[in-house]
This record gives structure tokens, C-alpha cells and sequence, in this order.
């Protein structure tokens, strides 16, 4: 999986919280595997890139917002492979460039602005075509590098969680935006058989239905349709605080007291709005007594910023 690339191995931490004392939580780094480019998108770019290289493509491109950890991780990915990227950003590119912006740029990528009607449409064949004539045909990755490579990349993260199972009964949390982590995750969980294990997705936007139909939809890619997987999963859509990217003086004020006492750092979009959601989970009786709770950090926190 980690082909030419030398990571650290994710480790599952406990962690200490006051939020419900009969339940065991740990947290599994998924931030920390790999500098400047931990977290879920290394998952989800690995075999886009060994498909991109298999296809002998000299470039990749992408899609994101102006603070896409996609983007920014495409950027790193290029820099450490040696394969020129392009990225197509929402709206206008407002100079000085954000940091993930001037990041993405150090790394050598190329930064395209798209208005956002435009945006709306980059699915769509004529939209592709026009990139493929005027960028010397890259290899494209749709955006959040969601597609069916980069959910086979996420099965792997269910490796490190098989790799520490114990008896308890174990669930798993993770913040969703395209649900294609999620997939992999029940899709890796399933081929190697820990059916005690629970999956739940928390959908950091406001689309209900939408995460769930996503991951039903991969899933279902994932085995032709021939069967769904049996491991146990949820998807909920109650925890977004007002949609992507949005906050609430709650949530901001739940993360500031997370960071004061914790030295697993947080951000609002993503891990932010999923560990609050355990906490209030937890409070409302939602893990039963005895439950190991595991968190998978999937990333979006940077060093440098
Ligand atoms: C992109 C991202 C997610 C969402 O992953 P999906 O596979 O799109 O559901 C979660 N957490 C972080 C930190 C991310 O950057």
C-alpha cells in the first residue's frame, strides 16, 4: 500500500475523558502516519496515484475549496512522488494565499480558479474534456479523491483496528463528507471478518440521507452488487452544526476545552464535530455500558498552521 513511502505505523491512544465513565475510548492517529500528509487522504491517494502512474499519466488534477485538505494533500503527494499537479479551486483565488493555499503551492501545484458555477458542473464530460485537451490529458481525481480507488485505499484502515481487537465490543467513529473512508473502512472490516465491530459515520454537512446513500453506493461497487457487507453501520445526521464548514459557539466552545486539556489536537471542520458528537452521544446513553469507543482522527490538523 505504502509503496516508496516510509510512514509511521497509526497508533490507537487511549484517551482520558470525563464524558461517561463506564465506556473506554481511544483514538487511532490516522494524523500522524505520514508529515504534511497524514490523515484519510493518504488513504484515498495511494492507489490513485499507482493507477495514474500504471496509465503512465505525467500529471494529476483535482478539485477543492480555497482550505481543501484534499488539495493540500494532492500538493504533498506530488511533491514526495515527483509528478506535477494541478488544482481546480472553487471561486476566486484570493491573494495573499490562505495557508493551505500557499502550502499546496509550495509543493509545486499548479492552482486553477473555476467560478462556481463552473464548479457545479466539473463532473461532466464536456467539463473533463476540456481539462484533459488544455492540462496534457492528467489523471483526474474527483473531488475529496472519492472514487472507488480511494475507498479500496481506506480498507487499510481497518487493518491497524483488527490489528489491536480485543473482546469488548467496539465501535467506530468517524467525520464524513463524501462517506468514501467510511466505505473502505466497513468494506476492510468485513474481508477480514471482525463483525463485532460497529461503524458510525457523522455527517459533518447538511444533506440527510446523503452520506448514507454514498456509502450504500460504494459498498455496493465494491462487491458488484453481489452482496452487502454484514458488518454493522449507521450513518448520522444530526451533528453538522448549521452544514460544511460551519460552527456554533457550542462547538467552538467543546473544541477550546478539548485542546486545553488534551494534547490530540482538533479542528472544527471535520474531527472537531465528530468528537463532540461521542460526547453527547455518550451523555444521551447512546454506548452501551462496557463499550470500547475507538475515534479515528482522520486528519486535518497541520503543524505548521
Ligand atoms: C476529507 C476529510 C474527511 C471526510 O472523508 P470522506 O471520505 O470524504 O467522508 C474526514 N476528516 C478529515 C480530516 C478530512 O480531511
Amino acid at each position: 500500500m505504502f509503496s516508496g513511502l516510509t510512514v509511521n505505523p497509526p497508533v490507537i491512544e487511549k484517551i482520558q475523558t470525563e464524558w461517561c465513565a463506564a465506556i473506554d475510548f481511544s483514538v487511532l492517529r490516522l494524523d500522524l502516519v505520514y508529515p504534511q500528509l497524514g490523515g484519510n487522504k493518504l488513504f484515498k491517494l495511494l492507489p490513485n496515484i499507482d493507477v495514474a502512474r500504471r496509465l503512465g499519466k505525467k500529471s494529476l488534477a483535482s478539485f477543492g475549496g480555497a482550505y481543501s485538505n484534499h488539495l493540500r494533500a494532492l500538493a504533498a503527494a506530488g511533491k514526495i512522488f515527483d509528478i506535477k499537479t494541478v488544482g481546480f479551486v472553487r471561486g476566486e483565488i484570493i491573494t495573499p494565499l490562505n495557508p493551505v493555499l500557499e502550502f499546496a503551492v509550495s509543493q509545486g501545484m499548479e492552482l486553477i480558479p473555476v467560478s462556481r458555477t463552473a464548479y457545479r458542473n466539473k463532473h461532466t464530460a464536456a467539463f473533463l474534456a476540456q481539462i484533459r485537451k488544455n492540462f496534457n490529458d492528467p489523471y483526474i481525481i474527483p473531488e475529496g479523491g472519492s472514487n472507488l480507488h480511494g475507498v479500496r485505499g481506506c480498507m487499510e484502515i481497518a487493518k491497524f483496528l483488527l490489528e489491536t481487537a480485543d473482546d469488548k465490543k467496539r465501535v467506530v467513529m468517524l467525520a464524513c463528507g463524501t462517506g468514501a473512508t467510511m466505505s473502505g473502512l466497513i468494506a476492510g472490516l468485513h474481508s477480514r471478518a471482525a463483525s463485532e465491530t460497529r461503524v458510525i459515520g457523522i455527517a459533518v454537512l447538511k444533506a440527510p440521507g446523503y452520506i448514507e446513500k454514498q456509502v450504500q453506493k460504494f459498498t455496493e461497487e465494491l462487491t458488484s452488487g453481489a452482496a452487502a457487507y454484514p458488518v454493522e453501520w449507521q450513518v448520522l445526521d444530526d451533528f453538522h452544526c448549521g452544514g460544511y464548514g460551519k460552527t456554533s459557539v457550542e462547538l467552538n466552545t467543546f473544541i477550546d476545552t478539548w485542546q486545553a486539556s488534551s494534547h490530540v489536537p482538533i479542528e472544527p471542520v471535520y474531527t472537531g464535530k465528530m468528537f463532540w458528537a461521542v460526547k453527547q452521544l455518550c451523555e444521551n446513553g447512546f454506548f452501551a455500558e462496557g463499550s470500547e469507543v475507538v475515534l479515528i482522527h482522520t486528519g486535518g490538523v497541520y503543524a505548521c498552521q
